[in-house]
């Protein structure tokens, strides 16, 4: 990505082992995230470029003299920050702090919208899937590298659980998987708020028990009809803008909770006073998906869950401009890459 709305895909030197704990991948399925497209949007115009894509699944190619764990062959999930599995964070299960971590796709760590990528901290980054590279439950493992393991996060950090009334604002790929975790965390009345039809329905799928599509005040006011007048236990805040954040706040009930997992797109955070005096908790962040792997793996496996039906178009490496624009004009949910 070279400025907003510019993504060309290019020959490159190829990707090759740096630090003898890297291991080099061979991406066979990649994805164009949600968070892709806040710079899409705005970023200004860089000569370097950015190599995009932090979310993929491929086979070892190579690794490091000192990796463990891992051998050429081994099909891997790769989370979207790279992590040492052995520090103070990562086994307080908050990979995404890994005081030796980063995050794929940036100036500094090339992203996986490539034929192979170096993946630094290989031993505590990748997981070693139990299938082979070609099989059907692909598109659902693709997701535990970011959207389903984000959406999982934002109905922990919302505290979640049975007989709980959940809302989820945004209906994008993370919000409709929050859907999907609010769900299999036992919550018993979830409101999707959206106004997509496809989306809707497909949360509805997931689970979804009533659906929003108003917004702003009148949105607010909707919930609370639904909720005894009082607003959810928890919501998942899956979109980042301020808006969005404010209707977050808005529709928890007192002593509730929000869980935020939208990139914020401000600084200042939004209804700060209106959470203080309901006792509102608001927490989340980057996912540290690479903890939930493990967790959410056996439901997919045994196919309990299907966050991989938020896939709805899938391009080659080359037509990948245009799934950045399908994805911007919300013509698609997401976009799956197969190299
Ligand atoms: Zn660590």
């Amino acid at each position: 990505m070279y400025g907003a709305s510019d993504v060309r895909i290019e020959i490159v030197p190829d990707a090759q082992l740096i630090e003898s704990t890297d291991a080099l991948v061979a991406v066979t399925h990649a994805c164009i995230c949600g968070s892709d497209l806040w710079p899409y949007k705005t970023m200004q115009h860089n000569d370097a470029g950015r190599r995009m894509g932090h979310e993929a699944v491929g086979v070892v190619e190579d690794v490091g003299a000192d990796v463990r764990t891992l051998k050429v062959g081994d099909v891997v999930v790769m989370p979207f920050a790279f992590s040492d599995g052995t520090c103070v964070f990562c086994h307080e299960g908050l990979h995404t702090s890994c005081i030796h971590g980063g995050f794929f796709g940036t100036t500094e760590v090339a992203g996986a919208q490539a034929e192979a990528v170096r993946v630094p901290q290989a031993d505590g980054t990748l997981f070693v899937l139990p299938v082979g590279r070609d099989d059907a439950l692909m598109p659902s493992l693709l997701t535990l590298s970011d959207v389903m393991g984000t959406g999982h996060h934002a109905a922990v950090a919302a505290k979640v659980g049975p007989r709980k009334s959940v809302a989820v604002v945004g209906d994008g790929a993370v919000g409709l998987c929050g859907v999907i975790a609010a769900r299999r965390l036992g919550a018993e009345q979830i409101i999707i708020m959206g106004r997509h039809p496809d989306r809707v329905a497909l949360a509805k799928e997931f689970g979804a028990t009533h659906v929003v599509t108003e917004r702003g005040e009148e949105a607010i006011e909707r919930v609370r009809e639904l909720t005894g007048g009082f607003g959810v236990h928890s919501v998942l805040e899956c979109v980042g803008l301020e808006q969005s954040m404010l209707t977050a706040v808005e529709i928890a009930r007192a002593g509730g909770a929000v869980g935020r997992v939208g990139v914020p797109q401000d600084e200042t955070m939004p209804a700060s006073q209106t959470a203080f005096f309901s006792n509102v908790t608001v927490s989340g962040g980057p996912a540290p998906v690479r903890a939930y792997i493990e967790e959410l793996l056996p439901d997919v496996l045994e196919g309990r869950i299907e966050p991989g039906r938020v896939f709805d178009q899938v391009v080659r490496l080359e037509e990948v401009p245009d799934g950045y624009r399908a994805m911007d004009e919300r013509e698609a949910i997401k976009v799956m890459v197969e190299p």
